[in-house]
């Protein structure tokens, strides 16, 4: 068979619902995922690096790249701009990379629209209640912050039904290794086989049969 082009995963749900580490114990076990680097405007935290975590641009240059046309979704999220740079991304599935998009659910919808093939996975928190544990603990928006990420939450967890599959993040462990089994079964389905691939059945049967005729 021959070398088929990579799959889309995207990885969205509440902020603090634990996205990026699901993701990030993904990639740990498979070469073959990547997760692609968004753009954003909003102020880098203590411990992220430009380009690893982020690219961290100004307003004026993240509209840049909306003008070009350089992003594959993008989404204002609590005063920021947050952007998938589109050419990495093409790029990887094309080389027959998975690519992993962890972002957030209006973004995930453009993604709907344009990649209808893509996996589309909600991770849940076991409780509201925890969630607002978990981000308590992690300190990095103030209560100003908190409450328009939770604002938007009640506005969007009715977009779940828009996709495929939900995770819910209580053990970590558990949510890995469901979202690793949902991406290994999506590998499998039978509308990834290309017509071509089963051309190639179809002509190695065939030689098979005319050696076997001609003992
Ligand atoms: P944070 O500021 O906590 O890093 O991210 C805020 C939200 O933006 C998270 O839900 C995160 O998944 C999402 N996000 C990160 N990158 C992108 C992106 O490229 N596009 C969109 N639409 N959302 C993103």
């Amino acid at each position: 068979m021959r070398i088929k082009k990579g799959n889309l995963i995207v990885l969205s749900g509440p902020s603090g619902c634990g996205k990026s580490t699901i993701s990030q114990e993904i990639m740990k076990d498979n070469k073959n995922i990547i997760e692609s680097v968004s753009m954003t405007t909003r102020n880098i935290r203590q411990g992220e690096v430009d380009g690893k975590d982020y690219y961290f641009l100004s307003k004026e240059e993240f509209e840049k790249n909306i003008q070009d046309g350089k992003l594959l979704e993008y989404a204002l999220y609590s005063d920021n701009y947050y952007g998938t740079p589109k050419d990495n991304v093409i790029q990887k599935i094309n080389q027959g990379l998975d690519v992993i998009l962890v972002i957030e659910i209006q973004g995930a919808l453009q993604v709907k629209e344009k990649f209808k093939e893509a996996i589309f996975i909600f991770i849940l928190p076991p409780s509201i209640k925890e969630l607002k544990k978990r981000l308590d603990n992690r300190k990095t928006e103030t209560n100003e912050q908190l409450f328009k990420r939770f604002q938007i939450m009640y506005k969007e967890i009715n977009e779940i039904k828009k996709y495929n599959y939900v995770v819910i993040n209580d053990i970590l462990e558990d949510a890995v290794n469901n979202a690793k089994s949902i991406i290994a079964a999506e590998k499998c389905r039978v509308d990834r086989i290309e017509d071509e691939d089963i051309n190639s059945l179809e002509e190695e049967l065939h030689e098979i049969l005319v050696q076997l005729d001609e003992k």
